[in-house]
């Protein structure tokens, strides 16, 4: 049977029981960040729970203003919680205070995690040849290294914000032609689709994280637009790879989804060949079906159109191959550590998750239904990423990660 809750959500919802994701929140009654849960269309305060001493016991670190020392409390007190919500969420005859929960739109969502660093991969086959293609030609697409080790670089955690938040449009140097460069502002910017994944709970320095361990590690994963300024990049990233065309905003949606909720939408990846060297090897199902979607709408636009739909379960380097090559050095994570899994591109040309893809450089202008077109991001535009499980008669969801772009400090002055 079907868990079902006493709250009424529609099977079109993001948020049954059956998920029940991590957030922080505020109200203008009670302006205080913290965390909550969310089902339908509520968002269920579990400091406000906790206080009441609905869960046996206090655990005090619901009414933190980040999720991280609940994140450091490992595995076994992330499922205890999901349990005791689960009850709580299926007993009609729970003595609720209203307190306890509060409409969606009367709530103001945070970033939900304190991020001390941020990883950014490379992971998407599809997406990794089509930028090759585009940049060394057919021959030379995937670097020798690609199909031995998930490719990743360490990014910046300060610019990542929580969705709703405006992206100023980046200036930097631009050499389209080769040198001298000109100091503009960013010509080719761009989306990336990806999903991010939270450091639940870390590693010591020096004792790498096992692939068969790595899962009880992650808390749970995220939408992430990983915002990428083309021409600037370009021109930077020899030798050392993306720097500042990568630094100055990454946006996430605002509920983390836990791999409890995932788990049943667990799959097979894509084969791997040649075999991966041993400490990147297992049999188990390391891919996640979640359908992913990339809407734009300019300002002139009434309603946003969709430009790609992509699904995880194309990655070819899991998350779990991700965190064991990441520690393989001994390098520790940190409760709240932030891994992106690269841009999620599908085998089509309608699943590809960026600009840069869809318009083949520019050289295919998406076309919008109003008679404008984009080969890049312009000011005003507005991109919105969703992703949804789908179970048999609910979905587990991630919500949307959106953001606007404005225009850079360049052009206002
Ligand atoms: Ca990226």
């Amino acid at each position: 049977m079907t868990l079902k809750s006493f709250i009424e959500v529609s099977p079109e919802s993001d948020f049954p029981i059956q998920n029940l994701p991590f957030g922080i929140f505020s109200t203008q009654a009670n302006p205080a960040p913290r965390v909550g849960t969310r089902i339908g269309d509520w968002v269920v305060d579990l400091s406000f729970l906790d206080g009441e001493k609905k869960f046996g016991r206090e655990y005090g670190f619901f009414a933190d203003s980040t999720l991280n020392r609940f994140m450091s409390a490992g595995r076994g007190a992330w499922r205890e919680i999901r349990q005791l919500l689960t009850d709580f969420l299926t007993s009609g005859n729970f003595p609720v205070k209203k307190e306890a929960f509060i409409p969606f739109n009367e709530a103001h969502m945070h970033l939900p995690v304190a991020i001390g660093d941020y990883t950014d991969f490379y992971a998407s086959r599809e997406h990794a040849t089509n930028v090759g293609i585009m940049f060394r030609g057919k021959e030379n697409a995937l670097m020798p290294n690609w199909l031995h080790l998930p490719v990743g670089y360490h990014g910046r955690a300060s610019s990542v914000v929580v969705s709703g938040t405006d992206v100023i449009r980046p200036c930097g140097q631009v050499a389209p032609n080769g040198p001298p460069p000109e100091f503009v502002p960013s010509r080719s910017l761009d989306f990336e689709l990806e999903m991010g994944f939270f450091v639940g709970k870390g590693n010591e320095l020096g004792e790498p994280i096992s692939i068969d361990n790595a899962r009880e590690h992650i808390f749970g994963m995220v939408l992430l637009n990983d915002w990428s300024a083309r021409d600037i990049q370009a021109w930077e990233y020899q030798p050392l790879g993306p720097f500042l065309a990568k630094n100055f905003a990454s946006s996430v949606s605002p509920w983390v989804v836990t791999m409890d909720a995932l788990e049943p939408f667990r799959v097979q990846g894509p084969k791997q060949e040649p075999a991966p060297l041993p400490y990147l090897k297992t049999d188990s199902a390391n891919g996640y079906d979640i359908r992913l979607e990339v809407t734009l709408q300019s300002e002139k636009m009434d309603a946003p159109q969709t430009i790609s739909r992509s699904n995880m379960k194309y990655m070819y380097w899991s998350i779990v191959q991700q965190l064991a090559h990441h520690t393989v050095t001994g390098c520790n994570m940190r409760t709240g550590d932030l891994c992106g899994t690269g841009t999620l591109s599908g085998p089509t040309e309608d699943s590809y998750g960026s600009m840069l893809e869809l318009t083949w450089r520019g050289e295919k202008p998406i076309q919008l239904p109003n008679g404008e077109t984009r080969r890049f991001l312009q000011n005003g535009d507005t991109v919105v990423m969703k992703g949804y499980c789908q179970g048999d008669g609910y979905r587990v969801g991630f919500g949307d990660v959106t953001g606007k772009i404005l225009p850079a400090k360049e052009e206002v002055r």
